[in-house]
Protein backbone atom coordinates (compact mmCIF):
# COMPACT_ATOMS: atom_id res chain seq x y z
CA UNK A 1 0.00 0.00 0.00
CA UNK A 2 1.36 3.52 -0.88
CA UNK A 3 0.96 6.08 1.38
CA UNK A 4 -0.26 9.55 -0.17
CA UNK A 5 0.50 12.69 1.34
CA UNK A 6 -2.64 15.03 1.34
CA UNK A 7 -3.72 17.71 -1.59
CA UNK A 8 -2.74 20.74 0.01
CA UNK A 9 0.40 19.43 1.13
CA UNK A 10 1.92 18.70 -2.06
CA UNK A 11 0.65 21.55 -3.41
CA UNK A 12 2.55 23.56 -1.03
CA UNK A 13 5.90 21.56 -2.19
CA UNK A 14 6.44 24.72 -4.42
CA UNK A 15 7.75 26.67 -1.42
CA UNK A 16 10.44 23.93 -1.54
CA UNK A 17 11.49 25.11 -5.35
CA UNK A 18 11.04 28.71 -4.28
CA UNK A 19 7.32 29.47 -5.61
CA UNK A 20 5.00 31.48 -3.24
CA UNK A 21 2.64 29.96 -1.32
CA UNK A 22 -0.93 31.28 -2.39
CA UNK A 23 -3.89 32.41 -0.17
CA UNK A 24 -5.81 29.91 -1.28
CA UNK A 25 -3.45 27.15 -0.66
CA UNK A 26 -2.96 28.38 2.63
CA UNK A 27 -6.71 28.26 3.63
CA UNK A 28 -6.67 24.81 2.34
CA UNK A 29 -4.26 23.84 4.63
CA UNK A 30 -6.02 25.17 7.60
CA UNK A 31 -8.58 22.53 6.94
CA UNK A 32 -5.99 19.57 7.83
CA UNK A 33 -6.60 17.48 10.94
CA UNK A 34 -5.03 14.84 12.75
CA UNK A 35 -2.01 13.06 11.15
CA UNK A 36 -2.08 14.86 8.08
CA UNK A 37 -1.15 18.03 10.24
CA UNK A 38 2.01 16.15 10.69
CA UNK A 39 2.81 16.41 6.98
CA UNK A 40 2.28 19.68 7.15
CA UNK A 41 4.76 19.97 10.07
CA UNK A 42 7.35 18.01 8.39
CA UNK A 43 6.93 20.24 5.32
CA UNK A 44 7.61 23.74 7.12
CA UNK A 45 10.68 22.39 8.82
CA UNK A 46 12.15 21.34 5.66
CA UNK A 47 11.42 24.95 4.23
CA UNK A 48 12.91 26.47 7.77
CA UNK A 49 15.95 24.31 6.93
CA UNK A 50 16.26 25.03 3.22
CA UNK A 51 15.82 28.89 3.28
CA UNK A 52 15.62 30.27 7.26
CA UNK A 53 19.05 31.02 9.01
CA UNK A 54 19.16 29.96 12.49
CA UNK A 55 17.55 32.23 14.57
CA UNK A 56 18.75 33.55 17.76
CA UNK A 57 16.73 33.54 21.29
CA UNK A 58 16.13 36.93 22.56
CA UNK A 59 15.29 38.60 26.03
CA UNK A 60 13.10 41.52 27.22
CA UNK A 61 12.63 43.82 29.97
CA UNK A 62 9.64 45.09 30.67
CA UNK A 63 11.05 49.12 31.32
CA UNK A 64 7.57 51.06 31.89
CA UNK A 65 4.29 48.98 33.21
CA UNK A 66 0.65 48.96 33.14
CA UNK A 67 -1.38 52.00 33.30
CA UNK A 68 -1.67 52.03 29.76
CA UNK A 69 -4.14 54.82 27.82
CA UNK A 70 -4.64 51.43 25.03
CA UNK A 71 -7.39 49.41 25.20
CA UNK A 72 -6.25 46.15 23.50
CA UNK A 73 -8.11 43.01 24.36
CA UNK A 74 -5.73 40.98 25.55
CA UNK A 75 -3.23 43.08 27.49
CA UNK A 76 -2.63 43.08 31.42
CA UNK A 77 -1.61 46.03 31.42
CA UNK A 78 -4.83 48.23 29.87
CA UNK A 79 -6.08 50.85 32.08
CA UNK A 80 -9.31 50.51 30.79
CA UNK A 81 -9.03 46.57 32.57
CA UNK A 82 -8.78 45.53 35.96
CA UNK A 83 -6.10 43.30 36.36
CA UNK A 84 -3.97 42.96 39.31
CA UNK A 85 -0.56 43.33 37.87
CA UNK A 86 2.45 45.46 39.70
CA UNK A 87 2.86 48.58 37.51
CA UNK A 88 5.42 51.04 37.69
CA UNK A 89 7.30 54.09 35.68
CA UNK A 90 9.77 54.12 32.83
CA UNK A 91 13.24 52.13 34.97
CA UNK A 92 16.28 54.03 35.01
CA UNK A 93 18.63 53.68 32.49
CA UNK A 94 21.59 51.85 35.54
CA UNK A 95 18.50 49.43 36.19
CA UNK A 96 18.09 48.42 32.60
CA UNK A 97 21.86 47.99 32.33
CA UNK A 98 21.89 45.78 35.16
CA UNK A 99 18.84 44.03 34.15
CA UNK A 100 20.71 43.35 30.67
CA UNK A 101 23.74 41.80 32.16
CA UNK A 102 22.33 38.94 33.59
CA UNK A 103 20.78 38.04 30.16
CA UNK A 104 24.30 38.69 28.33
CA UNK A 105 26.27 36.85 30.99
CA UNK A 106 23.86 33.31 30.04
CA UNK A 107 24.74 34.46 26.21
CA UNK A 108 21.80 36.21 24.78
CA UNK A 109 22.63 39.14 22.51
CA UNK A 110 19.26 40.36 21.52
CA UNK A 111 18.00 42.37 24.02
CA UNK A 112 14.30 44.29 23.84
CA UNK A 113 13.00 47.40 25.76
CA UNK A 114 9.29 47.29 26.39
CA UNK A 115 7.42 50.21 27.35
CA UNK A 116 3.07 50.31 27.76
CA UNK A 117 1.65 53.44 26.18
CA UNK A 118 0.31 54.35 22.78
CA UNK A 119 4.18 55.59 22.14
CA UNK A 120 5.84 58.71 20.96
CA UNK A 121 5.34 61.26 18.53
CA UNK A 122 7.74 63.86 19.47
CA UNK A 123 10.90 63.62 19.88
CA UNK A 124 11.44 66.09 22.43
CA UNK A 125 9.65 64.11 24.79
CA UNK A 126 11.09 63.80 27.84
CA UNK A 127 10.27 60.30 28.28
CA UNK A 128 11.59 59.33 24.73
CA UNK A 129 14.51 61.15 25.26
CA UNK A 130 15.11 59.02 28.34
CA UNK A 131 14.68 55.73 26.08
CA UNK A 132 17.24 56.99 23.60
CA UNK A 133 19.38 57.51 27.05
CA UNK A 134 18.88 53.80 27.58
CA UNK A 135 19.81 52.74 24.33
CA UNK A 136 23.05 54.47 24.16
CA UNK A 137 23.90 53.10 27.97
CA UNK A 138 23.28 49.38 26.57
CA UNK A 139 24.99 50.06 23.12
CA UNK A 140 28.04 51.12 25.36
CA UNK A 141 27.96 48.65 27.96
CA UNK A 142 27.43 45.46 25.68
CA UNK A 143 28.32 46.32 22.12
CA UNK A 144 28.17 42.91 20.47
CA UNK A 145 24.48 42.99 22.04
CA UNK A 146 21.90 44.04 19.60
CA UNK A 147 19.07 46.70 21.29
CA UNK A 148 15.73 46.59 19.74
CA UNK A 149 12.45 48.38 21.26
CA UNK A 150 8.99 48.29 21.27
CA UNK A 151 7.63 51.33 22.21
CA UNK A 152 4.34 52.06 20.07
CA UNK A 153 3.52 54.51 17.30
CA UNK A 154 5.96 56.14 16.14
CA UNK A 155 6.35 59.41 14.10
CA UNK A 156 8.98 59.85 11.35
CA UNK A 157 11.06 61.95 13.53
CA UNK A 158 11.01 59.14 16.26
CA UNK A 159 11.30 56.73 14.29
CA UNK A 160 14.95 58.62 12.97
CA UNK A 161 15.85 59.49 16.42
CA UNK A 162 16.03 55.58 17.25
CA UNK A 163 17.73 54.44 13.62
CA UNK A 164 20.23 57.45 14.77
CA UNK A 165 20.96 55.91 18.02
CA UNK A 166 21.41 53.23 16.67
CA UNK A 167 18.58 50.69 17.74
CA UNK A 168 18.66 47.76 15.38
CA UNK A 169 15.23 45.73 15.27
CA UNK A 170 11.64 47.73 16.06
CA UNK A 171 8.84 45.42 17.81
CA UNK A 172 5.20 46.39 16.03
CA UNK A 173 2.80 43.72 15.46
CA UNK A 174 -0.24 43.48 13.54
CA UNK A 175 -1.42 41.37 15.99
CA UNK A 176 -4.17 39.83 13.67
CA UNK A 177 -5.56 40.15 10.40
CA UNK A 178 -5.47 44.08 9.64
CA UNK A 179 -8.81 44.45 8.14
CA UNK A 180 -10.44 43.61 11.97
CA UNK A 181 -7.98 45.34 13.99
CA UNK A 182 -10.48 47.34 15.92
CA UNK A 183 -13.02 44.50 16.17
CA UNK A 184 -10.44 42.32 17.48
CA UNK A 185 -7.67 44.14 19.47
CA UNK A 186 -8.38 47.74 19.80
CA UNK A 187 -9.89 51.14 19.07
CA UNK A 188 -8.22 53.33 20.55
CA UNK A 189 -5.57 53.50 17.99
CA UNK A 190 -5.65 52.63 14.09
CA UNK A 191 -3.90 49.57 12.22
CA UNK A 192 -2.67 52.29 9.47
CA UNK A 193 -0.79 54.49 12.18
CA UNK A 194 1.09 50.87 13.15
CA UNK A 195 1.86 50.14 9.42
CA UNK A 196 3.00 53.67 9.39
CA UNK A 197 5.28 53.27 12.07
CA UNK A 198 6.38 49.97 10.34
CA UNK A 199 7.64 52.54 6.86
CA UNK A 200 9.12 55.18 8.61
CA UNK A 201 11.59 52.77 10.27
CA UNK A 202 12.27 50.64 7.16
CA UNK A 203 13.08 53.49 5.45
CA UNK A 204 15.87 54.87 8.17
CA UNK A 205 17.11 51.00 8.21
CA UNK A 206 15.63 49.80 11.19
CA UNK A 207 14.96 45.79 11.07
CA UNK A 208 11.43 45.26 11.73
CA UNK A 209 9.87 42.39 14.35
CA UNK A 210 5.52 42.60 13.24
CA UNK A 211 3.70 39.41 14.47
CA UNK A 212 0.60 39.22 16.49
CA UNK A 213 -1.56 37.02 19.02
CA UNK A 214 -3.25 33.65 18.21
CA UNK A 215 -6.44 32.19 20.30
CA UNK A 216 -8.59 35.57 20.55
CA UNK A 217 -11.52 34.17 19.08
CA UNK A 218 -10.42 35.18 15.34
CA UNK A 219 -11.32 32.88 12.41
CA UNK A 220 -8.56 30.82 10.32
CA UNK A 221 -8.97 33.66 7.66
CA UNK A 222 -8.32 36.45 10.22
CA UNK A 223 -4.62 33.82 10.95
CA UNK A 224 -3.48 33.62 7.00
CA UNK A 225 -4.68 37.12 6.29
CA UNK A 226 -1.77 38.17 9.28
CA UNK A 227 0.73 35.75 7.31
CA UNK A 228 0.28 37.48 4.10
CA UNK A 229 0.42 41.10 5.88
CA UNK A 230 3.76 40.31 7.26
CA UNK A 231 4.66 38.85 3.63
CA UNK A 232 3.83 42.49 1.89
CA UNK A 233 5.73 44.32 4.37
CA UNK A 234 8.76 42.05 4.02
CA UNK A 235 9.46 42.34 7.88
CA UNK A 236 12.74 40.29 8.95
CA UNK A 237 11.05 38.81 12.49
CA UNK A 238 7.75 37.49 13.32
CA UNK A 239 6.87 36.80 17.21
CA UNK A 240 3.90 34.46 17.11
CA UNK A 241 2.59 34.72 20.86
CA UNK A 242 -0.78 32.63 21.85
CA UNK A 243 -3.01 33.99 24.45
CA UNK A 244 -3.20 33.24 27.80
CA UNK A 245 -6.20 34.95 29.17
CA UNK A 246 -5.87 37.33 31.50
CA UNK A 247 -8.61 37.43 34.52
CA UNK A 248 -10.22 41.10 34.33
CA UNK A 249 -9.84 41.62 30.04
CA UNK A 250 -12.40 41.11 27.95
CA UNK A 251 -10.77 37.77 27.36
CA UNK A 252 -10.83 36.11 30.19
CA UNK A 253 -13.38 33.45 29.35
CA UNK A 254 -11.43 32.47 26.06
CA UNK A 255 -10.18 29.02 25.76
CA UNK A 256 -6.95 28.29 25.26
CA UNK A 257 -5.51 26.96 21.91
CA UNK A 258 -4.76 23.42 21.41
CA UNK A 259 -1.30 22.52 20.51
CA UNK A 260 -2.08 20.50 17.01
CA UNK A 261 -3.33 24.13 16.07
CA UNK A 262 -0.74 26.16 17.00
CA UNK A 263 1.56 24.24 15.34
CA UNK A 264 -0.87 24.44 11.95
CA UNK A 265 -0.87 28.15 12.12
CA UNK A 266 3.26 28.04 13.00
CA UNK A 267 3.54 25.58 10.09
CA UNK A 268 1.73 28.23 7.41
CA UNK A 269 3.34 30.55 8.95
CA UNK A 270 6.60 29.04 8.05
CA UNK A 271 5.07 28.17 4.14
CA UNK A 272 4.36 31.98 3.58
CA UNK A 273 7.38 33.36 4.94
CA UNK A 274 10.37 30.85 4.39
CA UNK A 275 12.89 32.97 5.06
CA UNK A 276 11.88 34.92 7.97
CA UNK A 277 12.66 34.38 11.55
CA UNK A 278 10.03 33.15 13.18
CA UNK A 279 9.63 33.39 16.56
CA UNK A 280 7.62 31.95 19.63
CA UNK A 281 6.59 34.75 21.78
CA UNK A 282 4.30 34.53 24.98
CA UNK A 283 2.48 31.50 25.62
CA UNK A 284 5.03 29.07 24.39
CA UNK A 285 5.37 26.92 27.95
CA UNK A 286 1.33 27.16 28.97
CA UNK A 287 -0.09 26.55 25.31
CA UNK A 288 2.45 23.73 24.13
CA UNK A 289 3.65 22.14 26.64
CA UNK A 290 5.16 18.68 26.16
CA UNK A 291 4.40 19.69 22.30
CA UNK A 292 7.47 22.63 22.63
CA UNK A 293 9.93 20.59 20.46
CA UNK A 294 7.46 20.13 18.06
CA UNK A 295 7.08 23.62 17.49
CA UNK A 296 10.21 23.85 16.62
CA UNK A 297 9.76 21.45 13.75
CA UNK A 298 6.70 23.32 12.72
CA UNK A 299 8.80 25.87 11.17
CA UNK A 300 9.94 28.42 14.38
CA UNK A 301 13.63 28.86 14.28
CA UNK A 302 13.71 31.16 17.22
CA UNK A 303 12.08 32.27 20.42
CA UNK A 304 12.15 34.91 23.54
CA UNK A 305 13.93 33.07 26.70
CA UNK A 306 13.90 34.69 30.23
CA UNK A 307 10.06 35.65 30.96
CA UNK A 308 7.41 37.54 28.67
CA UNK A 309 6.14 41.16 29.79
CA UNK A 310 4.07 40.24 32.80
CA UNK A 311 4.14 36.80 32.58
CA UNK A 312 7.06 34.06 33.85
CA UNK A 313 8.63 31.86 31.19
CA UNK A 314 11.20 29.32 31.00
CA UNK A 315 14.88 30.25 32.30
CA UNK A 316 17.60 30.82 30.03
CA UNK A 317 19.04 27.85 31.10
CA UNK A 318 16.11 25.30 30.64
CA UNK A 319 15.67 26.83 26.71
CA UNK A 320 19.40 26.30 25.95
CA UNK A 321 19.05 22.29 27.48
CA UNK A 322 15.92 22.13 24.98
CA UNK A 323 17.88 23.38 22.37
CA UNK A 324 20.53 20.95 22.57
CA UNK A 325 17.74 17.85 22.69
CA UNK A 326 16.82 18.89 19.67
CA UNK A 327 19.90 18.32 17.46
CA UNK A 328 19.36 16.28 14.68
CA UNK A 329 16.10 17.02 14.19
CA UNK A 330 17.14 20.73 13.47
CA UNK A 331 21.05 22.03 13.41
S1 LIG B 1 -0.60 45.93 24.07
FE1 LIG B 1 0.64 47.77 24.46
S2 LIG B 1 -0.64 49.44 23.67
FE2 LIG B 1 -2.01 47.69 23.92
S3 LIG B 1 -2.89 47.95 26.01
FE3 LIG B 1 -1.07 46.63 26.20
S4 LIG B 1 0.62 48.01 26.70
FE4 LIG B 1 -1.08 49.26 25.89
Amino acid sequence: MTMKIVPAVEKSYCVLDGEPLTEAVAMELTKLEGNDILDLVSLANKVRDKFAAKGEPCSIINAKCGVCSQNCKFCAQSVHYHTKIETYDLLDADAIVKSAKSVYDEGVRMYGIVTSGYGYLKAEDDEFQKILAVIDALRTAYPDMRICASIGVLSDETAKALADHGLYRYNMNLQTNPERYAELISDTHTIEEKIQTIKYLQKYGVTICCGGIFGLGETWRDRIKMAFACRELDVDGIPLNVLLPIQGTPLEKQPIMVPCDVAKVFSIFRLVNPTKVIKFAAGRETTMKDFQGLLMLSGMNSFITGGYLTTRGRSIEEDQRFLGYLKGFMD
